[in-house]
């Protein structure tokens, strides 16, 4: 680690929090592809905070003549409350 570059400069990680821990400019040389690196360890940091989920996609009802759109995690629940006479074959 070339202690010159300004990205070595100590920062935290915006997910756990965790500080001590540099960009990794020669794993983004090598890979094109950042990760935190923690000085402290000499490892590269691996977050053990979980992400929150990504905001979920919409999608459209696919039953003719519907055309209303959702959480793709409420399709199901759509189709069973609203399309029930027409079949469960999705
Ligand atoms: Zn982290
Ligand atoms: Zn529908």
């Amino acid at each position: 680690m070339n202690l010159d570059n300004p990205l070595s400069k100590s920062i935290k990680c915006k997910n756990c929090g965790m500080d001590n821990l540099v960009w990794d400019y020669q794993f983004n040389t090598n890979t094109g592809k950042w990760r935190l690196w923690n000085t402290n360890t000499e490892m590269p940091h691996e977050c053990k905070t979980p992400k929150p989920p990504e905001p979920r996609k919409m999608v459209f009802c696919p039953r003719l003549f519907c055309g209303r759109t959702m959480k793709d995690t409420e399709l199901q629940n759509h189709l069973k409350k609203e399309h029930i006479d027409w079949g469960d074959y999705l």
